[in-house]
């Protein structure tokens, strides 16, 4: 395979002013600190070359491959709810895209990778800590089942970062199905360049829904935007329902980290919750809470208008024909996003639907009496396997919620098997645990990358049960505790 990778770059062919081409900027001296087998081979690259000379050089940025064509996209975004007219890939070079073995298109994206005419007055690189995280987390994000970008290769630079103090310097080598975001759409809004959302839009469609892109070729303009917001709507609803179900909090719920492709982008101060509490907070810049584990699904929907709004100028053949369109589309979210979490809480507790409201009051009283005990979310709906038979260690409150719930299943009249079954399919045994994380990023900056690989082999397999891994599976003692995470820029 060597040096020419099979790059199509659909990206750089889009008009000049959706990025800046520039190649990375070398670093001194690259070393491979994790590589992705797996995904190297969904990508069709072979492993071995990525961690030959050549390869490692290609992860660090100091050789473009042949057939790529480097840029740095252009976006905007609303931050923590202000807005931001010029974002940008700062520090990110998308090298191509690659159709994989599965006939998925995907970016390869090198992220720390220097300077760009976004930059502003970031240096454009990235600390070895926050890439080892964004790797760990994408892909255990991946293994539980959640869309995400994911993790190829991690390199250190052999650079340091200039943070509070010096840090080691690294590249993460991000894939994704695209890395078109809510605030792409408002860049172009937001400078009234009508073509270049229009562009956009066909884009987004033809990429991320090609057949809907296809039926609609000769429709109006209007009925693709329609559809490309529809599909925006249903795929982060999806995506938020499943990041809810499995306790994650993203922490920069910002335009400009929502992905219209319905992937986890931009892993920055997230984290996993482990006691229940909707109003859990993890972002050291969080100051309002304004992206906590409960508000997630409301500020999707916020995020989402924002995107209605950037697709107005191609909604509608008129004004108020675009608003009117905008309005219906949005209004539907409350209603996907409910059915989608009932989708995935329903499972989590076992039963199938009967009555939304009912569900959701026992889905709700189970949360209830989890916050009530202080229990940790995942192992408290991991253990409801056990609970069919006995309370076990289970807490006053929940203990007091089991019965009704053991009469719910018993009227849905399936085995018990099937039940144990299904509820441990929809809950994780092992999460990437913070305390856990930060032990093994600690040491990988010490040099040691062992607990890394640990780490790494045990949130590869999720929902199996326990063996050697029971330390990475348990919640925190009081003193291991994380309190904040950093956003790592
Ligand atoms: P984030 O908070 O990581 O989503 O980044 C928000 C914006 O800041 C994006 O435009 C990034 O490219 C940019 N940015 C973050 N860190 C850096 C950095 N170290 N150098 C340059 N730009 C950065
Ligand atoms: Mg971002």
């Amino acid at each position: 395979m060597g040096g020419a990778l099979p790059f199509d770059n659909s990206y750089a062919r889009l008009p000049e002013r959706f990025y800046a081409k520039l190649p990375p900027t070398p670093v001194k001296a690259p070393q491979l600190l994790a590589l992705n087998e797996a995904l190297a081979e969904v990508l069709q690259l072979d492993p071995a070359w990525l961690r030959s000379e050549d390869g490692v050089a290609m992860l660090a940025g100091n050789a473009a491959p042949a057939g790529a064509e480097p840029l740095a996209m252009a976006y905007a975004g609303h931050q923590f709810g202000g807005w931001v007219p010029q974002l940008g890939d700062g520090r990110a070079i998308l090298l191509g895209e690659i159709v994989g073995a599965d006939g998925i298109r995907r970016d390869i994206q090198l992220k720390g990778s220097g300077p760009t005419p976004y930059s502003r007055r970031g240096d454009g690189r990235a600390a070895v800590g926050p890439v080892l995280r964004e790797y760990l987390i994408s892909e255990a994000m991946a293994a539980l089942g959640v869309p995400t970008t994911r993790s190829l290769a991690a390199v250190a630079t052999g650079e340091p970062v200039f943070r509070e103090t010096p840090l080691p310097g690294a590249v993460l080598t991000r894939v994704a199905r695209s890395h078109i975001r809510v605030g792409t759409f408002q860049f172009f809004y937001a400078r009234e360049d009508v073509d270049g959302v229009r562009t956009l839009t066909d884009y987004a469609l033809q990429r991320h829904e090609p057949e809907t892109a296809a039926a609609l070729a000769d429709a109006p303009m209007a009925e693709r935007a329609k559809a490309l917001l529809d599909g925006v709507i249903r795929r982060q609803a999806a995506l938020v329902a499943q990041w809810m179900a499995v306790g994650f909090i993203h922490g920069v719920m910002n335009t400009d980290n929502c992905a219209i492709s319905g992937e986890t982008i931009d892993y920055g101060p997230c984290a996993f919750m482990d006691h229940y509490d909707p109003a859990t907070v993890f972002s050291s810049i969080d100051y309002q809470g304004r992206y906590a584990y409960g508000r997630q699904p409301a500020m999707l929907h916020w995020n989402l208008a924002q995107l209605a709004t950037a697709l107005l100028p191609v909604l509608g053949a008129n004004e108020d024909s675009a608003i009117a369109a905008a309005q219906t589309t949005l209004d539907a979210y409350p209603a996907i996003m409910q059915q989608e979490y009932l989708h995935r809480f329903r499972a989590k507790v076992g039963i199938s639907a009967q009555d939304d409201a009912e569900d959701h009051r026992l889905i709700s009283e189970f949360l209830a009496a989890l916050q009530a005990d202080k229990s940790d979310f995942t192992l408290g709906f991991r253990a409801l396997a056990q609970r069919l038979a006995s309370d076990g260690d289970a807490g006053p409150s929940v203990r007091a919620w089991l019965p009704a719930w053991r009469a719910r299943i018993e009227s849905e009249g399936r085995g018990g098997a099937e039940i144990v079954a299904t509820l441990q399919a929809a809950n994780p045994a092992r999460i990437p645990r913070n305390h856990r994380v930060e032990h093994a990023l600690s040491a990988a900056a010490a040099g040691d990358m062992a607990p890394f690989e640990t780490l790494r082999a045990a949130l590869a397999q999720p929902y199996a049960d326990a063996t050697e891994a029971a330390e990475i599976d348990a919640p925190p003692r009081p003193e291991e505790k994380v309190l904040a995470t950093f956003c790592g820029t």
